[in-house]
């Protein structure tokens, strides 16, 4: 039965982490907006063209197209096979309410709900020093994890990258956005009953732990 995830908490709590680790570990398919986004700005399309307006300010990406392109991505062989970890989606109640229809069209159940957390002053000191490869998506820290050689990564070599909205003006907005539209689809999945609250400010294999026993999955891992 694949494993169907979804991960929710504010930027920089360490959402992709997670996703990385449960990929490797449990092989379902990491489903991020944010890199789907980054995907397609690079790709210079118009979807990328139009995301990159809003994600350059820290402010979301409207509703439809965010929905529009995540469904398609659900709906691909690969996901159906292998089940997903969400990461980043939904962030608002109008994605939460047109994933749950789409999920009940397709007669698909979640395993859970992951709510991942931890305070702000601390999410600002990990992104103020994020670096992130360009190729493989692995993620450094210019104090916490420093790459062997400055600028690029370890496992690929190729060169590493500040993300723009990684900026501290940036990042205290992405907050404040987080808590004012993500923090409503929480409690709607806390009144369905199906949350589950895990510690984010810890090492990550900790958090994996608890985030694997609470699913019931870590017996797969
Ligand atoms: P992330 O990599 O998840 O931090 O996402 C980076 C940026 O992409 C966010 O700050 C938003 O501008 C945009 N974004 C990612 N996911 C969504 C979403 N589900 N809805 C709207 N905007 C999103």
């Amino acid at each position: 039965m694949p494993i169907r995830i979804i991960l929710i908490g504010p930027p920089g709590v360490g959402k992709g982490t997670q996703a990385a680790l449960l990929e490797e570990r449990l092989g379902v398919k990491p489903l991020s907006s944010g890199v789907i986004f980054r995907s397609e700005i690079e790709a210079e399309t118009d979807l990328g063209q139009l995301a990159k307006s809003y994600i350059d300010r820290g402010e979301l990406v409207p509703n439809g197209v965010t929905i529009q392109m995540m469904v398609k991505r659900l709906r691909s062989d690969d996901v159906r096979h292998r089940g997903f970890v969400l990461d980043g989606f939904p962030r608002t109640v109008r994605q939460a309410e047109a994933l749950s229809e789409e999920l009940d069209r397709e007669e698909i159940r979640l395993n859970g709900v992951v709510s991942l957390e931890i305070d702000d002053e601390v999410v600002v000191r990990r992104l103020s020093g994020r670096l992130g490869c360009t190729k493989c998506g692995e993620i450094y820290h210019s104090v916490n994890k420093p790459p062997k050689r400055e600028g690029f990564c370890d496992k690929c070599n190729s060169p590493l990258f500040v993300r723009e909205d990684d900026k501290p003006e940036t990042i205290r907005e992405r907050l404040r956005v987080f808590r004012e539209n993500t923090q409503p689809v929480i409690d709607y999945y806390d009144a369905q009953g199906q949350l589950l609250r895990i510690c984010g400010d810890r090492d990550p294999e900790e958090v994996f732990r608890d985030v694997a026993t609470e699913l019931g999955v870590l017996d797969q891992a």
